[in-house]
């Protein structure tokens, strides 16, 4: 299970959402067998978006995040809402890169050069859509960089994703700080100073777990919490609000997957079913497989006619 601690500081300056990712990036490593890097930064995706479908205000709410670039990973997209629900895929798993220059994954390298966009499904007649430039490709300071160009919010991003030797996701998480309205300079300038001296994510959570053996989730979360904001000044500590869960699900189904064939048109639909009599769809998702036999297609194709 994972889980997701909302709070807020006591002046009312910002908000921040820390979750511990670990189980749903392994659930997406099993699922489509990605390597080191590829983990690395299809995590980060999922723990981005994830963090982000929790700050939607309604239940029904949804968002998408897509990178694209020309490097090997070509693209990484993971869907979220603000249940906690997330699912996602790597278009090339098997992305291979040496580590970069500070001995780390190279996810900026497997991403390369390219944008980053949001969609947000709020329920209106159009969803709202941003697209910006990536600033390194390392998932986060984009997400941050999109929050500034795209929807004119400070927030500070850390994702982390750190995979054991036997290729296991051994923790994964991140963190979201954002900036209201009526943020307190004083508060920014202290975030700043706490966030410059910061460990990485994944050792404050490695951190967190190895002392909170025995602890619920929730109680690991706090102590992670108070190890990242416990110094700054009374007034700028963190309130906790509540635990959400945040956790992988693919919502697949054959009506959907169905939906999905139909959309490759009438004459490639009478191709498939008359050399093959059958279709078998694959969720890119979570990779499980739907057979469409023959009366089912001859049911589509009646449909597009009609
Ligand atoms: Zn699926």
């Amino acid at each position: 299970m994972g889980k997701c601690i909302t709070g807020i500081d006591l002046s009312g300056s910002y908000r921040v959402y820390l979750a511990i990712t670990t189980d749903m990036v392994e659930e997406a490593r099993k699922i489509h067998d990605t390597t080191p890097v590829a983990t690395a930064a299809l995590g980060r995706v999922l723990t981005g978006a994830g963090l982000m479908g929790l700050m939607l205000k309604n239940n029904s709410d949804k968002l998408t995040v897509l990178f694209k670039g020309d490097g090997q990973a070509k693209q990484i997209l993971a869907t979220a809402n603000a249940l906690g629900q997330v699912k996602g895929y790597i278009a090339n798993p098997y992305v291979d890169l040496p580590l970069n220059s500070v001995g780390k994954l190279d996810v900026g390298g497997a991403i390369g050069i390219g944008d980053v966009t949001v969609i947000k499904d709020l329920g209106l007649k159009d969803p709202y859509v941003g697209t910006i430039a990536l600033v390194d490709g390392e998932i986060a300071d984009d997400l941050t960089a999109y929050y500034f160009i795209s929807e004119q919010q400070n927030t500070a991003i850390s994702l982390g994703v750190k995979v054991d030797r036997d290729l296991s996701v051994l923790h994964s998480g991140g963190m979201i700080i954002q900036m209201l309205p009526d943020a307190k300079d004083e508060a920014i300038d202290e975030l700043e100073k706490m966030l410059s001296d910061l460990p990485p994510i994944t050792s404050l959570i490695e951190e967190a777990v190895n002392e909170g053996k025995g602890k619920t989730e929730e109680g690991i979360l706090e102590s992670l919490l108070n190890r990242i904001f416990g110094e700054l000044k009374d007034e700028y500590r963190v309130k906790v609000l509540d635990f959400k869960d945040l956790n992988w699900l693919c919502d697949c189904s054959k009506e959907r997957l169905s939906a999905a064939l139909m959309t490759i048109g009438k004459k490639d639909l009478q191709e498939i079913l008359e050399e093959d009599g059958q279709a078998e769809m694959t969720c890119q998702f979570c990779q499980k497989k739907y057979l469409f036999d023959k009366v089912h297609l001859e049911g589509l194709l009646e449909e597009i006619k009609g």
